[in-house]
């Protein structure tokens, strides 16, 4: 539809509104707004902004996008006692994330062997649609893990107690509620534990190429020229059957809750009903899942370095993980708002309270700055890691939580470059060969995938310009730059 902008301070664009709903900001610059405005996301974000509950404003990052009911780079906090929950908030892929794992291997070590080392990756680690993980575990397994996450990893030697430390929310969401989550979803799960998945999960060997503050990077324990992998995946086919399970059970259930809400895509349940627990308990039970498939693919690329740099073990190459953030969340978290007639604001003037909200990132990162409790203690002077991925031909970058993000954001940025393009097109825009032969020519990028038609949807002309989008972050004080990365060899799901 037709969408009036007014930019309130630089990279803050405000959208025009009706009386019945809260302000919505865009996070962007005019360059990337220019994208943002061409497909549905400013309807998105329209209605996201007159759900039951919601708190001011409703945000998109810069690199949203269109999404299913609410855009993908969307920011939305709800009440947790009068607002409501909804799954098409925290998206089909529950708890996406992207880790990065250091190594003390520089760009050198690999030069000339990276065909070596991405078909050695490609054959450790399942990927493509479908089933596989990276061990044959029973449902005994799963249910330990849908409860524990990391923790579980540690007690079965996949992980070590620094790793836990290094996730969001210590790898662990303590309200999991396995007995929430559907058999058909846990036995999606049992056979996909420790994979990739399909389409734009991947696992990328990067180098360091650049350094933009010191300290920060230092307590990061990154330098340039440093090997570094990163890890995109999520909670496969059972984060999935989650959330369709529990946007059928709202239609079931709460039919006019459904009915009273701008878009039938945002379907959520109120605040305060069983099922907005079931779904919570269930949600959580799936973050664990993710936390533990990031953490079984690690182990596997561990493993495959020590083989393919004849290292006695991954400790020897020094493989720790830096941080695991997760992309698509809702989560209870307390935050400081103004009380409003008849609502809550992150900002403004008024009476300030604490409130428990449900706070939805869904295609968008945590950022919380220097000082905030849930900071892991190695990065709490610092602020916590934000990682930032391009495409499998451009930069992704390293930020830290901002001092702005917590006033501005919900505590939140970007979470990638974010697509211009539907997958769709990318196939007729692209021809996957081509791709992967010019990466390799022209770049020196080796990419190995499950299918060529997966390269076509992932090509780098696909996203938007990253380099914008971590500048928007970094003017507003969101997530700061700390590194820069560049792809070395890449295994597309
Ligand atoms: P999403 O979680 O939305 O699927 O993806 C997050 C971001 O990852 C995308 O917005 C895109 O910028 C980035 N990305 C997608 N594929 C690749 C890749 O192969 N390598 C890197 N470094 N980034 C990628
Ligand atoms: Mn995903
Ligand atoms: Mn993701």
């Amino acid at each position: 539809g037709d969408h009036r902008l007014t930019e309130v301070e630089p990279n803050v664009w405000e959208l025009d509104r009706d009386d019945d709903s809260i302000p919505a900001r865009v996070l962007a610059s005019e360059a990337l707004l220019e994208h943002i405005g061409d497909d549905m996301t400013l309807d998105q974000l329209r209605n996201v902004a007159a759900m039951p509950g919601v708190v001011a404003p409703a945000l998109c990052t810069p690199d949203g996008h269109q999404g299913y009911g609410f855009p993908v780079g969307g920011v939305a906090a709800f009440d947790a006692e009068d607002g409501c929950i909804s799954p098409g908030g925290v998206g089909f892929d529950i708890n996406c994330g992207v880790r990065m794992v250091r190594t003390n291997l520089t760009y050198d070590d690999v030069r000339g062997r990276e065909d070596e080392l991405v078909d050695a990756l490609f054959d450790a680690v399942p990927c493509g649609l479908g089933g596989g993980g990276v061990h044959d575990r029973s449902h005994a397994d799963l249910e330990k893990a849908l409860e524990r996450g990391v923790d579980w990893c540690v007690e079965e030697g996949y992980a070590t107690r620094e790793d836990r430390l290094r996730c969001e929310d210590e790898g662990m969401r303590p309200d999991a509620d396995p007995d929430a989550v559907s058999k058909k979803a846990k036995d999606r799960g049992t056979s996909q534990m420790g994979s990739l998945g399909s389409g734009n999960h991947f696992l990328e060997v990067q180098r360091v190429t650049d350094v933009y503050d010191d300290d920060t990077a230092d307590a990061f324990g990154l330098v340039e020229d440093q090997l570094v992998v990163l890890i995109h995946c999520g909670s496969r086919g059972l984060g999935h059957q989650v959330c369709s399970d529990y946007l059928r059970r709202i239609e079931q259930e709460h039919p006019d809750f459904l009915a009273s809400l701008p878009d039938r895509d945002l379907a959520a349940a109120p605040a305060d009903s069983d099922l907005a627990d079931e779904y919570y308990g269930a949600m959580c039970a799936a973050i664990n899942f993710a936390w533990v498939n990031r953490q079984l693919v690690t182990h596997a690329v561990r493993e495959t370095f020590a083989d393919v740099f004849d290292a006695p073990d991954w400790e020897a190459l020094e493989m720790d993980l830096l941080y695991d953030v997760a992309h698509n969340i809702a989560k209870r978290e307390t935050h400081t708002v103004t009380r409003t007639g008849d609502g809550y604001s992150l900002g403004g003037d008024g009476e300030r309270v604490e409130r428990d909200l449900y706070v939805h990132r869904k295609g968008a990162t945590r950022a919380f700055p220097a000082g905030h409790p849930e900071v892991p203690s190695a990065y709490r002077d610092v602020g916590q890691p934000v990682i930032i991925p391009g495409s499998m031909g451009a930069g992704s970058y390293v930020l830290k939580g901002g001092e702005q993000s917590m006033g501005r954001s919900f505590g939140s940025t970007a979470h990638g470059a974010g697509r211009l393009m539907s997958r769709t097109r990318a196939k007729d825009e692209y021809w996957g060969g081509d791709v992967q032969d010019d990466l390799r020519e022209s770049d020196e990028i080796y990419v190995k995938a499950a299918s060529g038609a997966t390269i076509a949807e992932e090509a780098p002309g696909v996203y938007k310009d990253v380099d914008d989008v971590v500048g928007v972050s970094d003017a507003l004080g969101i997530g700061d730059l700390v590194a820069r990365t560049y792809p070395v060899c890449n295994v597309k799901g």
